[in-house]
């Protein structure tokens, strides 16, 4: 079979596309990570990576590990055996963070959520002033839950826990957020934020991190769950504050790269881009929607996500047939449903290195593929598409 010509167009929401120049920056000779030259770009890169978090004050501590790594380095540092922590249930990756915690000897409640709606900020209060006995040491939060689509609202979260007078702390996964939409870990009195390398960053999978507030770090000295390749303490004691054993050098000069792109861009336009690519798509899925077609699994439309969409298949059709088509006929990569979700839905990434006509050509592919599958879908999607990305804010 000869290789398809073109672009491959990746929509998955995770990794991502690397932007080019990122790619070659990433090229680089091994250097010793102990260097003095290649300490000032890592400082570089610290510092910049604190700029996108909003990070005021704490410690930020990286890792060669994907996302579940920091998931597990973030719980073994802040806890210990049978404490009990509280999970919002946005998803597969609630659950997923919920079943790592558990592995680990934590104790999880939950607070549950219809996975088309998403959490109700005074569920969470009430579950908390419940909690006489303040045996809940952390409510954990999906910022964006990229299995569903929908985002959490962070802020009326820690609105939520403040006005139950608990002194939890508050945890966030923004894997599939940062640097695509909004996040202020100071702001909003986040004590410790997961983040990973290939969503909003741009690069390659394999470096992920974990943001800790001064009350993050205040819990760190009391925790005992067993740790040791995670171990902050040990990490404290290394030049670069971080990381067991080798650091992951190329990781770094790929990092300046896209950290000098979200920011010469300005943070806000790339916000403000991401909203307009999901609000075309969005309507893309509005118009297949009508004649029983494909829908929008989120059905709150306060909490649409703007770095994914996921997309839901009428009953009797199968979404891993639509994802085959497109990747065999169209060469466009879409993501599958995770978990339970599996063939219900299929996923549109619209995060990191992406402009209308990716989006655009994505769309186009996906509405050939509904009709080879022979799905029912409404007509004018590509319309309703373009004239959105052609409305002001
Ligand atoms: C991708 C993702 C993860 C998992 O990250 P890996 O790098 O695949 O381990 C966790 N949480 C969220 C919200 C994600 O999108």
């Amino acid at each position: 079979m000869t290789e398809p010509r073109g672009r491959h167009f990746f929509a998955n929401p995770g990794p991502t596309n690397i932007p080019d120049s990122v790619l070659l920056a990433t090229a680089h000779a091994s250097v010793d990570f102990n260097d003095p030259a290649f300490m000032a770009v890592y400082e570089e890169c610290r510092a910049g990576l604190k700029r996108v978090l909003r990070m005021e004050a704490g410690e930020l501590f990286l890792y060669t590990a994907s996302g579940h790594g920091a998931w597990d380095a973030t719980l073994v540092n802040l806890f210990s055996p049978g404490d009990h922590i509280l999970m919002i249930e946005s998803g597969y990756f609630s659950e997923s963070w919920a079943g790592m915690a558990e592995r680990l000897g934590l104790v999880v409640e939950t607070l549950r959520a219809d996975w088309r709606q998403g959490a109700d900020p005074a569920g969470l209060t009430a579950l908390l002033r419940a909690d006489g006995g303040r045996r809940i040491r952390a409510v954990c939060a999906v910022h964006n839950e990229t299995a569903t689509g929908l985002a959490l609202p962070l802020a009326a979260l820690r609105a939520a826990i403040d006005a139950a007078g608990h002194e939890a702390l508050f945890l966030a996964d923004t894997i599939s957020s940062l640097g695509s939409f909004e996040f202020r870990m100071s702001d909003w009195g986040i004590d410790a934020v997961v983040g990973g390398s290939q969503k909003g960053l741009m690069l390659p999978a394999g470096m992920s991190f974990t943001a800790v507030s001064p009350r993050g770090m205040a819990a760190h000295q009391e925790a005992r769950l067993r740790r040791g390749y995670f171990d902050w303490a040990a990490m404290l004691s290394r030049p670069h504050r971080s990381f067991m054993g080798t650091v992951p050098v190329t990781f770094f000069y790929g990092l300046r790269e896209s950290l000098r792109l979200l920011e010469e861009e300005g943070l806000e336009n790339v916000f403000a881009r991401h909203r307009r690519l999901a609000r075309a798509v969005r309507a893309a899925v509005r118009a297949w929607s009508s004649n029983r077609g494909p829908q929008l699994f989120c059905a709150n439309p306060a909490r649409v996500s703007d770095s994914v969409t996921t997309i839901l298949m009428p009953e009797g059709h199968d979404a891993e047939a639509v994802r085959k088509i497109a990747r065999t006929r169209f060469n466009v990569s879409l993501g599958g449903g995770l978990g339970s979700l599996g063939g219900k839905v299929f996923r549109i990434g619209h995060l990191g290195d992406l402009n209308e006509p990716m989006v655009m050509g994505t769309l186009a592919a996906v509405e050939m593929s509904l009709t080879l599958a022979g799905v029912p879908h409404g007509a004018g999607a590509l319309e309703a598409a373009m004239a959105s990305l052609l409305e002001e804010e």
